[in-house]
């Protein structure tokens, strides 16, 4: 794909109400973006209509790529095959919930001018008080032991440039730690604050005791990685071999 073109990453997993309305409302936001666009569907083995519905709406609109495990993975590795499968310079994650409002999208792109990452910050979150709650208790635990400062990881409206992501090796869980661990690999993050709506169709895949249970307990894995990263790149120099090598070992024969 060209320069200035688009890959709309949305991992979905029982998202039947949702798709359709969330096609529609991505189309409505791109409708006058000037490169190309796909929207890039990953689903995570859904056993209502999503599929179907997804389907269908790919034959009316060839932008919409569908990308399929046969059963539930988690939201970690839809994005991660939607990171390797994308094929846009830039690369946009959301929900596939409508949680996050496509119209944003025109808005966060055109700052990777200048970073590598644009990551949302949800403003007047629309959740219940105790997801909320959790949510600051995991982000502040997060950044303390993780030596960072990312406000919202848990917003997966977020901008890439696909070269940060595209090879990327995620293990389950590490899509909350997206941020902190392209900030370690020497990417430019910014974050930007983004609306934020409530969930009107379907039922969060997640309970919250859980996952901040998980969450914290991972933190301890991304400080290790962020303490034993070797930015080799920094220093690598690759010795070319001469030229000429080759005429002189043929000629010592
Ligand atoms: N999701 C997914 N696989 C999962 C769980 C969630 O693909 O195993 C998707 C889900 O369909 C939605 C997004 O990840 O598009 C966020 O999930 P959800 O809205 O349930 O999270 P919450 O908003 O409650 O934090
Ligand atoms: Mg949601």
């Amino acid at each position: 794909m060209e320069s200035g073109s688009l890959s709309v990453v949305i991992p979905v997993y029982n998202e039947e109400e949702n798709v359709g309305p969330l096609h529609e409302q991505l189309q409505a936001a791109l409708a006058n973006w000037p490169g190309e666009v796909e929207f890039l569907f990953v689903d995570d083995g859904s056993t209502d209509a999503t599929l179907e519905i997804l389907k269908r709406a790919q034959m009316a609109d060839p932008r919409i790529r569908i990308a399929r495990f046969r059963r539930n993975l988690g939201q970690t590795a839809a994005m991660g095959a939607g990171f390797h499968l994308a094929k846009g310079h830039a690369v946009v994650t959301l929900d596939g919930d409508l949680q996050n409002d496509p119209a944003e999208i025109p808005r966060l792109v055109p700052m990777l001018a200048d970073y590598d990452v644009v990551c949302g910050i949800r403003t007047r979150r629309q959740d219940t008080w105790w997801k909320r709650r959790s949510s600051r208790i995991a982000n502040g635990f997060r950044n303390w032991v993780t030596k960072d400062d990312i406000v919202d990881t848990g917003c997966t409206l977020k901008a890439y440039r696909r070269e940060c992501v595209e090879r990327l090796e995620l293990y389950n869980g590490m899509h909350r730690f997206l941020p902190t661990l392209l900030r370690m690999r020497g990417f430019r993050v910014a974050q930007v604050p983004v609306s934020h709506r409530p969930r009107r169709a379907g039922k969060t895949k997640y309970d919250t005791w859980r996952r901040m249970k998980k969450g914290l307990a991972d933190v301890w894995a991304v400080r290790w990685m962020k303490k034993n990263w070797i930015p080799y790149e920094a220093v690598l120099e690759v010795v070319e071999t001469p030229e000429n090598v080759e005429v002189r070992s043929q000629e010592s024969v």
